[in-house]
């Protein structure tokens, strides 16, 4: 047994963080993780996947092995570099990739997405409820078409998206040699289901409804064994929240709110979808996963309150 020196004594105050300097801390490395073919033969939808989280996680589930319909609602160029991008790295188990433009909070275009993925693939395996947008504003001044925005694309959207996916999943049935699991739903959720957001208050509410939503869902369709989820990122390094993190300033601010100190990466998000979407998470549904460096554990308490 090797024999370890112990540390000098330190006051119990100086390891708090509010003694340390960033550089005192240790430096950021992000894992290594190699990509393995754990969703060979499955089929997934990614909404509002041209950018951010959803490029991050089309481009995982595609190194996986499943063929992933990119879905996008704006710039067509985006939508087909992340295509490119999902289908070409040399890998011999990639799966397919096509993008499909359609607005999730409209009716009659996610149809037409459920159809097309059919033509593509046939069916589908793993929905990845996604899109999503802020439009803020203090609660006083917020429009109604601002609240509406928010609601109908951030939570109607994944409503819409997630009853064509279960209709197609009890349709079809388990296909023990594709998966355990008749299909799987990620909802992309966020901190801001648990955390109140003064000023945002239409996507905290979005996200607050996602979460029952995901429960109630989950405990609806379990016996067909159809597994709903939700991953809730804290702070990502993504346009959507761009101000945040964009200077050194904001980078410096944000980093209060996260413990582990440092921002998350949309690689952070997409491998824990591909491992939900796996096998290896089939006893898992009906929770909501946090990605967040610690953001949900009261940062506020960190320097001992
Ligand atoms: P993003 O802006 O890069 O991605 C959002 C995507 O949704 C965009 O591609 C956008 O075009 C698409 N979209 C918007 N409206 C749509 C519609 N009607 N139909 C189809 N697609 C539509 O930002 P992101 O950070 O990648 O956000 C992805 C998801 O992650 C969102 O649901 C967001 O709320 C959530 N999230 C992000 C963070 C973060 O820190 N970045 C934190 C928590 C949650």
């Amino acid at each position: 047994m090797t024999s370890m020196t112990a540390p000098p004594s330190t006051p119990m105050s100086s390891k708090l963080i509010r003694n340390l300097t960033p550089d005192q801390l240790p430096t950021v490395h992000m894992p290594a993780c190699e990509a393995r073919p754990a969703l060979k033969g499955q089929k997934a939808l990614v909404t509002g996947a041209s950018s951010g989280i959803g490029r991050g996680i089309a481009i995982a589930l595609c190194a996986a092995g499943a063929d992933v319909m990119i879905n996008f609602v704006g710039d067509e160029a985006s939508a087909r570099a992340v295509v490119d991008e999902a289908t070409h790295c040399g890998c011999t188990n990639r799966g397919r990739a096509v993008a499909h433009r359609a607005d999730v909070s409209d009716e009659t275009q996610v149809a037409g997405m459920y159809g097309r993925m059919r033509d593509e693939f046939g069916t589908i395996d793993i929905l990845v409820n996604n899109a999503g947008l802020q439009q803020d504003a203090p609660v006083e001044e917020m429009t109604l078409a601002q609240w509406n925005k928010v609601i109908s694309v951030n939570l109607t959207g994944q409503f819409l998206c997630a009853r064509e996916a279960v209709r197609e999943f009890k349709r079809r049935g388990v296909q023990k040699d594709v998966s355990c699991a008749a299909g799987k739903i990620i909802c992309v959720s966020s901190v801001h289901e648990v955390i109140p957001w003064a000023g945002h208050v239409n996507y905290a509410a979005s996200k607050g409804g996602v979460f029952q939503l995901m429960k109630s869902i989950a405990q609806e369709v379990a016996p067909w064994r159809i597994r709903v989820n939700s991953i809730c990122p804290g702070a990502i390094r993504t346009p959507i929240n761009m101000p945040a993190w964009a200077t050194p300033a904001a980078y410096a601010e944000l980093m209060k709110l996260i413990p582990y100190k440092r921002i998350g990466e949309v690689e952070d998000i997409a491998r824990l979808a591909v491992w939900l979407a796996s096998d290896e998470a089939d006893y898992i549904t009906g929770t909501s996963l946090f990605v967040d460096g610690g953001m949900t554990l009261y940062p506020g308490f960190e320097a001992g309150g």
